[in-house]
């Protein structure tokens, strides 16, 4: 479904991407793991055309991506939910949910996936008329996940769901995201959670200081002594 091919991305003169490759299949979990500042997001934002990459290509759907507008990508289904979650503080859970499906004209569609983010997170339902500032953390994971299904997402890019939230909610999170994925998304995971993203996912890449560094089945990294030292606290 989705082919990187030795793409190098830089700030500047700053190189964040050194000659990454990846795969994600159809139906896949893939989860992308690393420690702060390995280029996690770069990587996602190249992805969703808000970043160039210098060299290499991205395959989607056997179409290259990596020219194309953020806007024309969004159309054909690859959808990110960004680092911090950024949902519109003053606009109330249901407007923020509406705007997920602006690039939408099926009316009858749009209303059965909104339907469908109600029945997967109970609590926007309760909180659809509330502002969403006033929302928890994880509350907040959960709008900016609905949003992007009401795009109708073939891809779904999640930008480190996880952070800051109380291992709880953490584990509710999870659990919506293989909802999502056994529902037809196939779904590429950012996370520093690498236990919680391994039990999860199917496959998964390292990646340190813009390089990928290990791949392979998530159930065998997990076991890796190299990825229990650096990633899973040594436990
Ligand atoms: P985190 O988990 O902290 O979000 P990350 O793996 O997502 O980390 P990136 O945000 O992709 O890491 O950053 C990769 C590298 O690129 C870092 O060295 C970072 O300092 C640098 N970088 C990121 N954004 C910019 C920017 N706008 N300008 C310059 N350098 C940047």
């Amino acid at each position: 479904m989705l082919k990187v091919n030795n793409i190098n991305v830089y700030y500047g003169n700053i190189q964040a991407l050194k000659g990454v490759s990846l795969e994600v299949n159809e139906g896949e979990i893939v989860t992308l793991i690393g420690a702060n500042g390995a280029g996690k997001s770069t990587l996602l934002k190249t992805l969703s055309g808000l970043l160039r990459p210098k060299q290499g290509t991205i395959e989607y759907l056997g179409k290259n991506l990596q020219k194309r507008a953020a806007q024309s990508i969004v159309k054909d289904g690859v959808i990110q939910v960004p680092e911090g979650r950024r949902v519109f503080s003053n606009m109330t859970v249901e407007e923020n949910l509406d705007l997920g499906a602006y690039l939408r004209h099926d009316r009858a569609g749009i209303a059965k996936d909104k339907e469908r983010v109600f029945e997967l997170f109970p609590r926007l339902l309760e909180r659809r008329k509330q502002s969403s500032g006033t929302l928890s953390g994880g509350e907040q994971q959960m709008l900016a996940m609905g949003r992007a299904i009401m795009a109708k997402p073939k891809l779904l890019l999640l930008d480190e769901p996880s952070m800051g939230l109380a291992p709880l909610m953490v584990k509710t999170i999870f659990e919506i995201i293989k909802e999502i994925n056994a529902t037809g998304t196939t779904i590429l995971l950012v996370e520093q959670n690498a236990n919680m993203a391994l039990s999860i996912a199917d496959r998964a890449y390292v990646i340190e200081t813009g390089k990928v560094v290990l791949s392979g089945r998530a159930s065998e990294l997990q076991k890796s002594d190299e990825i229990r030292a650096a990633y899973l606290g040594g436990h």
